[in-house]
């Protein structure tokens, strides 16, 4: 868990007395829900002395969830976030296909005997749906099921970015908790210890989100994102055109321009731009060409095309798309 979660953590403390049967943690990516997620989900199988405000980390219960072999827990998650192990290349290799981003209803059912049978170490088994919206139409089905019939002891905790993809259905049956942005302060303090030195920059790149602006900053994407910031600001077209290689690339270049474009329309509506922080070594959002409902329109454009960036097309083709469609060119 991170230090800036501790108003979540209490949250979750102060839920302990009457525990739901299905909690729904949700908020924007990289704020840390999962981890505190499970953490709490430590908490209640921990064997240690009652009355304590966290999981005490040494007793039997906690030695098997540090070594994620917990028999009363489990984690269902799309096979994208959980690789296989390095020892794992025979299976791995096995599998020609790329890893599934989705949760499959196989995932979900597999769950039926765990939650059947009783608890093994005599107290809850807990089930961490993570992200909640990845799970498909069957698989959403499925788990309603689970949890329109709750099994004893048990208890699930869905984490989700968008809560408004899960059915209707699913979301009645869980206590909602929202996790916020963390301040500004601990969010930079946390990112300078990491090592990030323009922690600022980032975080205003990820609407204040500290995992991600770590992952930015310290990832390939971020010297890509300031290059084509650098591009996008000079007009070099070709230069832009230029590092756009293949679907990912082509996925951070509609992110890029749709947060350019989000700056561009706060601007031309005076209003102070969301990302700046980010453009301003690189490109002053300056005076602003085109009408604030066109660079809005081509925001909400490029967010659409981010989405279609991962489906096979030629990539260069389409960033050359997205960029005749500048309203600055107009
Ligand atoms: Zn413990």
């Amino acid at each position: 868990m991170y230090p800036w979660n501790r108003a979540t953590w209490q949250a979750l403390i102060d839920k302990l007395e009457r525990l739901p049967q299905a909690l729904l943690l949700h908020g924007r990516p990289g704020i840390g829900k999962f981890a505190v997620a499970e953490r709490y989900a430590q908490f209640l199988l921990c064997e240690g002395e009652p009355g304590s405000e966290g999981p005490c980390g040494t007793c039997a219960g906690c030695r098997w969830f540090a070594i994620g072999n917990h028999p009363d827990y489990r984690r269902i998650e799309p096979e994208s976030l959980a690789p296989l192990p390095e020892a794992d290349e025979e299976r791995k290799s096995a599998k020609a296909t790329k890893p599934s981003t989705e949760i499959k209803v196989d995932q979900v059912r597999e769950l039926a005997d765990f939650l059947n049978i009783g608890s093994h170490r005599g107290r809850r088994r807990i089930v961490i749906v993570r992200p909640a919206e990845d799970m498909n139409a069957n698989a959403a089905n499925a788990l309603l099921k689970a949890l329109e019939e709750p099994p004893a002891a048990a208890m699930f905790i869905l984490v989700s970015h968008r809560p408004q993809r899960l059915l209707a259905t699913i979301r009645s049956r869980c206590v909602a908790l929202p996790v916020g942005v963390p301040e500004g302060p601990p969010a930079r303090q946390w990112l300078a210890a990491q090592g990030v030195a323009d922690a600022e920059r980032w975080l205003a790149f990820c609407g204040g989100a500290p995992l991600s602006a770590l992952e930015y900053a310290q990832g390939a994407g971020g010297s890509l994102i300031l290059e084509m910031l650098r591009a996008l600001h000079d007009g070099d077209r070709e230069a832009l055109l230029g590092l756009v290689r293949d679907r990912e690339t082509l996925e951070v270049f509609a992110e890029v321009l749709q947060k350019y474009a989000l700056d561009k329309s706060l601007a031309a509506l005076g209003t102070q731009p969301l990302f700046a922080a980010l453009l301003t070594e690189t490109a002053k959002i300056g005076q602003v060409r085109g009408a604030a409902i066109d660079w809005l329109r081509f925001a909400r454009r490029m967010g659409r095309d981010r989405a279609l960036a991962r489906h096979p097309l030629n990539p260069k083709l389409f960033a050359g798309e997205m960029l005749a469609r500048l309203p600055e060119k107009a």
